[in-house]
């Protein structure tokens, strides 16, 4: 399996090295030459399989040569050993037809962990084969940062160093990232808000001599990889539901357009996905996009839902290369165009968004309201994001016969004050998390200068 860039000038790569570069060279992102087959027979048959069994069959097509059996199984079961649910994405039912999958059961509660520690596991093995050692940097809002330093940390051919603004990340987010004792772990919290963090990392990729000498990598959400190891769940939890012998629905809560892509991915490769419905909070960019046939940029407004708070999304990028029939010259336009501010579709474009996709928003008050509604009748605790998603599957429900699975992505501890603010219960941290409070802490402070943290990785990392 070959990948090819959505902007059309970078070279094919294999999994392997798209992985490791994450962005190509043109600007574009990496997607497969062509999209995996699996027949009705081959999905029926992962029905009851281990987790790691299921995710071994939809994701062996897409990694090529890169890993033989027996590593790709070490890596699934290494990287899967630190989800507290045995189902790893198990599902709640909580409507005559209605689920939710829970894809929240990792180490940092959040739904990034299910590809950060398949990455994770995947990069060590390449550089352990290749005897090379990388520096990821990362910067974070928050959640992705913590999935980061949990899924790298221990590993030895990795040196993690993440970002954050100092002073503005939750409590819960900042311990999840200052309190793992590792030493490959670098927590740094630069004065600055998050645009800060993300502007000098930028400038730290951009800076050649310091990239090379370093070995700069990156896993943001636009890595392949990560794409990839998202698209099993779909499969696991539509076929826990019945298919392929009945279509199921998915409605889930975006920001970068990552997870939602990952379902479509699926449909592609020929589960039978009925509706595929896009949440957005009040920063709805893709909702006015399906609404109107225009992608158009507008600032980003904080909610109580914040892992969702995008001006755009990164990997509607690689939508729009299917859309525009894989021309990457369109895309290299469009991409242009969004930089001014945004585009306008084309007609046949619209046309096939809406073929595949549905879309609502949810404000502020819904997100509150379906919160408190959610508790009252059935006793489950959604965190913001999942309370989004709920509320357009409800809202968007279609055909009463066909299941609707809406995708929880984090854990409501994870965001304490607005699920108390909503519902007048203040959820707790689970059992092997309750000491998060007492562990030590350990962070370097820096300014928002770019030479002060590039002395400060020079100085932490091992080579
Ligand atoms: C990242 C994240 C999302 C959005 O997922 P995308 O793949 O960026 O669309 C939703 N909810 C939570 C909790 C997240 O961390």
């Amino acid at each position: 399996m070959k990948y090819i860039s959505t902007r059309g000038q970078a070279p094919a790569l294999s999994f392997e090295d798209a992985m490791l570069s994450g962005l190509a060279t043109d600007g574009g992102l990496y997607v497969p030459e062509s999209w995996p087959q699996m027949s009705a027979e081959e999905i029926a048959a992962l029905a009851g399989l281990p987790y790691e069994e299921a995710a071994f069959r939809v994701i062996k097509p897409f990694i090529g040569e890169t890993f033989s059996d027996d590593e790709l199984r070490g890596i699934l079961s290494r990287a899967y050993a630190s989800f507290r649910h045995p189902a790893k994405v198990p599902l709640v039912q909580f409507g005559a037809n209605d689920f939710i999958a829970e894809l929240h059961h990792g180490p940092t509660l959040a739904f990034k962990d299910v590809a950060m520690q398949l990455i994770g596991q995947m990069f060590e093995a390449v550089l352990e084969r290749r005897g090379e050692r990388v520096t990821i940097v990362g910067a974070t809002s928050g959640d992705t940062g913590s999935a980061a330093i949990e899924a790298f940390k221990g590993l030895h051919a990795v040196d993690v160093v993440i970002l954050y603004p100092h002073g503005r990340v939750s409590e819960v987010q900042r311990r999840q990232m200052t309190t793992p004792n590792e030493s490959n772990v670098h927590a740094v919290a630069m004065d600055g808000d998050f645009d800060d963090c993300q502007a000098r990392l930028k400038d730290m990729f951009n800076d050649a001599d310091f990239r090379n000498s370093v070995k700069l990598a990156g896993v943001n959400s636009i890595n392949w990889a990560r794409v990839m190891a998202q698209v099993v769940y779909y499969f696991t939890t539509a076929v826990a539901l019945g298919a392929p012998h009945r279509k199921i629905s998915f409605t889930v809560p975006t920001g970068n357009f990552g997870d939602i892509f990952a379902g479509y991915v699926a449909k592609r490769m020929g589960l039978p996905i009925d509706r595929l419905v896009i949440a957005t909070n009040q920063n709805d960019i893709l909702h006015r996009t399906l609404q109107s046939g225009a992608h158009t940029k507008e600032g980003v407004m904080p909610s109580i839902s914040p892992s969702m708070d995008i001006q755009v999304s990164s990997n509607f990028e690689r939508l729009l290369f299917d859309l525009y029939d894989r021309e990457g010259e369109a895309i290299d336009q469009l991409m242009g165009e969004l930089g001014q501010g945004g585009f306008a579709l084309s007609q046949g474009a619209l046309e096939r968004l809406r073929a595949e996709f549905d879309s609502g928003a949810c404000s502020e008050e819904e997100t509150s309201a379906t919160i408190k509604a959610m508790m009252e009748s059935t006793g489950e605790l959604l965190c913001p994001h999942s309370a989004v998603a709920v509320k357009v599957a409800l809202e968007q429900r279609g055909d009463a016969a066909v299941p609707m699975v809406a995708l929880a992505t984090a854990h409501a501890a994870k965001f304490p004050d607005a699920v108390e603010a909503a519902c007048g219960i203040r959820p707790d941290l689970p059992p092997h998390m309750a000491d998060l409070f007492d562990r030590e802490e350990r962070v370097t402070r820096c300014t928002n200068d770019l030479t002060a943290l590039k002395s400060l990785i020079n100085e932490k990392i091992a080579r």
